[in-house]
């Protein structure tokens, strides 16, 4: 098979999350992130083991979907437009980007049509970067309130992109406060609130933030290669 470099790149990024030094023993799920990349490639790595995949575009989900093998997960990891919600909402096993009550009300009322409970994350902005996409920490509170009486939500944690920089310190303190305000979830008592998973690392950075207590892991480039945006 002309992709037998997927196997080898997976179980490396198995082995070096199983090596990394924790406090926890919560299982860490990698979600194959498959931007760019078609379905032939996609649907080799289901057989080495990817049994979740990350997509970044609602277009491409699209394109994609009837292609991929049934049975993986589809993640939407990237901004989510309100007026694009309908196109994937039969689709998506878990948004892990929501950021405004706008687009939370818009994915309540389009699985309310079709009676689902969709899964989602928040995704927080904990570096308080301008210009990028998620809410900021004190704005959970409000957020959640809001969400906790949407009945066809159901929230199971938090997501965070990091910084891309070379200062292993300030990533580290990053994904520190992500487990810190993950943790305080389960407090807000909301039925539809639960802290089940965090949702950060990615191809530069995942050993870092499964040391801080990520349960999930966004990897691309070191599964499948560097993209080509052409
Ligand atoms: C592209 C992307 C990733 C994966 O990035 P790599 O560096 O290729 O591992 C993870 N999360 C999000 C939100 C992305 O858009």
């Amino acid at each position: 098979m002309a992709y037998e470099y997927l196997e080898t790149n997976i179980q490396q990024i198995r082995e070096a999350i199983d090596h990394v030094k924790r406090p926890w023993t919560h299982p860490v799920t990698l979600i194959g992130v498959t931007k760019t990349y078609e379905a032939d490639i996609i649907n080799a790595s289901i057989t080495y083991g990817i049994q979740a995949i990350g997509e970044n575009k609602v277009q491409e989900i699209m394109r994609k979907y009837e292609d991929v093998e049934k049975g993986v997960e589809w993640h939407l990891i990237g901004h989510l437009q309100t007026n694009k919600v309908k196109y994937i909402i039969d689709k998506v096993d878990l948004i892990q980007s929501v950021d405004s009550e706008k687009l939370a009300l818009e994915i309540e009322k389009r699985a309310a049509a079709i009676q689902k409970i969709q899964n989602i994350l928040i995704q927080i902005n904990i570096a308080g970067e301008d210009q990028k996409a998620g809410i900021a920490p004190e704005d959970l509170p409000a957020l959640l309130a809001q969400i906790a009486q949407m009945p066809h939500i159901r929230v199971l944690g938090l997501m965070n992109i990091g910084l891309f920089t070379e200062d292993e310190m300030l990533l580290r303190s990053h994904f520190k406060q992500m487990r810190t305000l993950f943790e305080t979830l389960p407090g807000y008592g909301y039925s539809n609130v639960t802290a089940s998973h965090l949702s950060m690392g990615m191809s530069g950075d995942f050993e870092l933030a499964v040391a801080e207590g990520a349960t999930m892991v966004r990897v691309g480039t070191s599964i499948y290669g560097q993209r080509n945006y052409s």
